[in-house]
């Protein structure tokens, strides 16, 4: 997906937000995680999964909560800039997001599986280390073509066997 769609949504003289580099250099090693909680028309959650150079990115429309027979839906959104995980702060009035977005966790996560076929799949089952979100989660695709078009999502925690 790369930054395209995330740069030209915004205007970098009016937002804080990070423009973001592709000359970013890739990190060896842990993969990065956050949660921001993003008051903006709609309060969201919005989860960033650090994969192949980006944050790719889920709005998810309440709370991820621990109880493993909720499953939040996870709206699909564009990738956002590594740089994006320390973003805090308020997005001007009138520009895209606009609101305040706070770091609600971070941390790291560990895909079971390759990361970015799992996700062209449409499946990810992964583990957090983060300060709210821990254990092991899942994000999966839903299924109908109508709502693929809308990259839609769950989010759920795994506990059980599939939570081992
Ligand atoms: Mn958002």
């Amino acid at each position: 997906m790369g930054l395209q769609r995330y740069q030209a949504k915004r205007h970098f003289d009016r937002t804080p937000e990070p423009r973001g580099s592709s000359a970013v250099a890739r990190r060896a090693g842990r993969l990065r995680f956050v949660v921001q909680k993003h008051a903006a028309t709609t309060l969201h959650y919005d989860l960033r999964l650090e994969m192949d150079g980006v944050l790719k990115s889920w709005a998810v429309t309440k709370e991820p909560t621990e109880d493993s027979s909720v499953k939040r839906l996870a709206v699909r959104t564009e990738d956002h800039p590594v740089e994006y995980a320390e973003f805090e702060g308020d997005i001007p009035e009138r520009e895209y997001g606009a609101g305040h977005v706070d770091l609600w966790d971070q941390g790291t996560w560990i895909p079971d599986e390759a990361a970015v076929p799992s996700l062209r799949r449409g499946k990810l089952k992964f583990e957090l280390k983060g300060r709210r979100m821990k254990g092991r989660w899942a994000l999966v695709r839903m299924g109908n073509a109508s709502t693929r078009k809308k990259d839609l999502w769950l989010l759920m925690k795994l506990t059980g066997e599939d939570g081992a």
